[in-house]
């Protein structure tokens, strides 16, 4: 079996290196990372740079069987808020065996687009009419399953849910299918760990949002989780609209991350999930915290959510990681490119991702939010260094956009120049290849899979 890969350009975590052998152990753990005169006989040798994969931090698997659905007018002026009901809508109709097929295309597609790992922030949890299914835990099974075997690294948040709005709101019947008592979370969560465990994946919580979750709901689910797992990951959607912004001032004077950085233990665990909206105290005191803020940035454009203010993230030191979030977008490099380009636009400056360290924009971009990534993953996925994963990706160095660059402008040609047509060539996850020539092993039945369960949900 082969454990060692040679690599003529390397992107570790310092930076560009030439001739470089990656070797692992049999649990795929990077046990040697290091610059050689020539590669050893017999070695495989990459066909182009190797990058390390990019964790994608934040996926609700089952909304890529809607994406591109929600993009006509429904009404006078459309907003996140009437696309949460198209949403909703389709939520209603998804059974364990749609959610294992759409979820099974989508981590493959993520793979050929060089994701090698997702944190799934799950919050289907019961049946169309609310009640529990026969195993409490069927849907987050389904994405473990699909996991499995698309064979993407996996960190299940399964999302604890319980009102509709600030000031502990009722929730509405279209939220039927997400609700848990913190009792009825923490045995799901004590039910999940040990398969969790027996597939590599890590088991984190995801309080959903301020609006959902009641402060004591708060106070309670994490110290269970504590009691459960200390260092399990926490990930929580804020401040990504304005209107939550104004409704969680209204109900307790302060703004959402305000309100979570004085009410609960935010640390490095944390991942703030489309903090687009905070003030610069917040972004400070965020930052200084060591959460990781998690951005979404084709699908906080689709949404209409608003744009992260980066420059005074990183200003502070902030630590930060990509999620593809409703998947109008499942490709690594675009998320790249729509980060750079809204801040572009926002700033009117070029190459605002790079930093003193690093002039390249795209490796720079990479290097961070691999870091991110793995933060809030919780797994050890950070890049290509000893005691990491062996999860990376190879470019194809033939392809028309990169051929006879020098490695960092092809990484650059990757992010900003090779539009539609990959240059992803092979993608490995924990030392084994999942993706070869572009091309995931199950990408045949995954997708006609994911095709049939998405007629059966437009159909019903
Ligand atoms: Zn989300």
């Amino acid at each position: 079996m082969t454990r060692s890969l040679f690599a003529a350009d390397a992107l570790l975590p310092s930076g560009w290196e030439k001739n470089v052998l990656l070797s692992w152990n049999e649990a795929g753990q990077l046990t040697q990372v290091q610059a050689v005169a020539r590669p050893p006989a017999g070695v495989q040798v990459a066909q182009g740079p190797v990058i390390p994969g990019m964790p994608n931090l934040h996926s609700h698997a089952f909304q890529r069987a809607f994406a591109g659905l929600t993009e006509h007018r429904a009404a006078q002026q459309d907003s996140f808020w009437s696309w949460r009901t198209l949403m909703y809508r389709f939520a209603a109709r998804l059974g364990p065996q749609q959610m294992e097929a759409v979820a099974t295309w989508l981590y493959a597609e993520m793979l050929e687009a060089g994701y090698t790992s997702v944190c799934e922030f799950q919050y289907l949890h019961h049946d169309a009419d609310g009640r529990p299914y026969a195993d409490d835990a069927a849907l987050s099974l389904a994405l473990l399953r699909a996991a499995q075997k698309a064979g993407i690294g996996f960190t299940l948040l399964p999302v604890l849910y319980q009102t509709s709005g600030f000031g502990a709101k009722p929730p509405s019947p279209g939220q039927r299918r997400f609700l848990h008592s913190t009792e009825s979370m923490l045995r799901l969560l004590d039910a999940l760990r040990p398969v969790c465990d027996a597939q590599g994946a890590r088991l984190g919580l995801a309080p959903h949002s301020l609006r959902a979750v009641p402060p004591d709901a708060l106070r309670d689910a994490l110290a269970g989780l504590d009691a459960l797992d200390a260092t399990a990951p926490i990930h929580i959607h804020i401040a990504e609209q304005t209107q939550e912004v104004d409704d969680c001032i209204a109900w307790s004077g302060q703004r959402p991350v305000a309100w979570l950085l004085d009410h609960a233990p935010v640390d490095a665990r944390w991942c703030l999930v489309h903090a687009t909206h905070m003030d610069a105290h917040e972004y400070r005191r965020a930052a200084a915290r060591g959460a990781v803020a998690g951005l979404c940035p084709t699908t906080e454009a689709n949404l209409g959510d608003g744009i992260f203010d980066f420059t005074a993230w990183r200003g502070h030191g902030g630590a930060w990681g990509l999620g593809s979030d409703s998947h109008a977008c499942v490709n690594a490099a675009e998320e790249l490119l729509m980060l750079e380009y809204g801040q572009r636009l926002a700033t009117r400056q070029r190459n605002v991702g790079a930093d003193a360290a690093q002039p390249q924009v795209a490796t720079a971009l990479t290097l961070a939010a691999v870091r991110g990534g793995a933060l809030a993953a919780g797994r050890a996925i950070g890049g290509l260094a000893p005691g990491q994963q062996a999860d990376f990706v190879v470019l194809d160095a033939a392809h028309l956009a990169l051929q006879g660059l020098a490695a960092p402008d092809m990484l650059s040609a990757h992010v900003f120049a090779s539009h539609r047509t990959s240059a992803v060539d092979a993608v490995w996850v924990a030392g084994q290849p999942r993706v070869a020539a572009g091309r995931h092993a199950l990408h045949q039945p995954a997708a006609a899979g994911f095709v049939a369960a998405r007629r059966q949900l437009l159909e019903e």
